[in-house]
């Protein structure tokens, strides 16, 4: 009788002993599998494995970076940018800022599309990489932080490859559902050809029609274009932008000089300078 009793207390404290060590075990995994999720620091140069490289047009194309595991994020809050660095064509090194077109919620890889430009220091990396190779990045980096419903309409101004930190802001609030925030785009490029992201944004505006509107604008249209011509105007600004009002702000991205154009009819139009940011 005594001797079944030790036998049944040392099962218990057998078990007592088992089920604290899977406990214990599953913190332990819980939690180093938590922090390994994040993979960016601003402080510290990451380096990740291109493992796919697709050409979109004759100088466009997507590159898809491998993150350590399949359920790693690239932890880039929305409406920042990763700074990546390379080596130009005399071999200097050369840092630039990139948006992803993937959000968190794409777990395991993140992805750039880039526009390279036959003189471009970094263009010439990107155009140098192959698959297998690795790229260093650092980030978050940005002063622009998005929160749902912060504003009740961004108009967002883009032209060429500024579209991709507007895309990243797209896509999060629209695939929220808790997000109420309308979108108007308004994106200029020289050629049909040169719209980067077109079917992606197509659908976009296809599925949410009533928060998500685009308009293009190209300096060479194709016969029978029926969006903008020439370059952006303060017109079509106020035509397909949410007029100035403290609940709204336009988002600016392109190249120098349209930056510099916009922000001059911004300011003409009435847009005070807290209703703009530019990336
Ligand atoms: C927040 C942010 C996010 C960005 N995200 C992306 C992205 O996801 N994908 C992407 O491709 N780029 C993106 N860019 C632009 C990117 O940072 C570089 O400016 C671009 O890749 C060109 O760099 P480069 O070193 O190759 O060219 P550079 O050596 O700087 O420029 C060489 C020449 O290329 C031409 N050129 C350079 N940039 C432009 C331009 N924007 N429009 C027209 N001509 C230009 C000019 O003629 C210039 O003289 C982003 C920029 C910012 C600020």
């Amino acid at each position: 009788m005594e001797m079944l009793q030790n036998q049944e207390s040392h099962i218990i404290l057998g078990v007592a002993v088992a089920v604290v060590a899977v406990a214990v075990a599953a913190y332990i995994f819980s939690s180093s599998s938590k922090k390994s999720k994040v993979c960016l620091d601003p402080e510290t140069w990451k380096e990740f494995k291109l493992v796919k490289k697709v050409q979109l047009s004759h100088n466009v194309a997507k590159f898809t970076f491998s993150l350590p595991t399949p359920t790693s994020v690239l932890g880039l809050p929305i409406g920042q940018h990763i700074s990546c660095r390379g080596k130009d064509s005399q071999g200097e090194e050369v840092i630039k800022p990139y948006t992803p077109t993937t959000l968190d919620s794409d777990v395991g890889h993140f992805e750039l599309v880039i526009k390279m430009y036959p003189q471009g220091r970094m263009s010439h990396h990107f155009r140098e990489m192959r698959v297998g190779d690795y790229m260093a990045v650092k980030g978050p980096k940005g002063r622009f932080k998005y929160q749902p419903n912060q504003v009740r309409a961004f108009g967002m101004l883009a032209g060429g490859s500024g579209i991709t930190p507007m895309f990243q802001v797209a896509r999060s609030i629209l695939e929220n559902p808790e997000d109420k925030t309308m979108v108007q785009l308004v994106y200029a490029n020289v050629t049909e050809d040169d719209i980067l992201l077109k079917e992606e944004l197509d659908s976009m505006a296809a599925i949410y029609p009533d928060r998500f509107k685009i308009y293009y604008v190209l300096n060479q249209p194709p016969e029978g274009w029926v969006g903008g011509v020439g370059f952006v105007t303060q017109e079509m600004i106020k035509a397909h932008c949410p007029a100035p009002a403290s609940d709204v702000k336009i988002l600016r991205c392109g190249p120098p000089p349209m930056n510099k154009a916009m922000a001059a009819h911004l300011e003409g139009i009435g847009y005070a300078s807290e209703m703009q940011f530019q990336f």
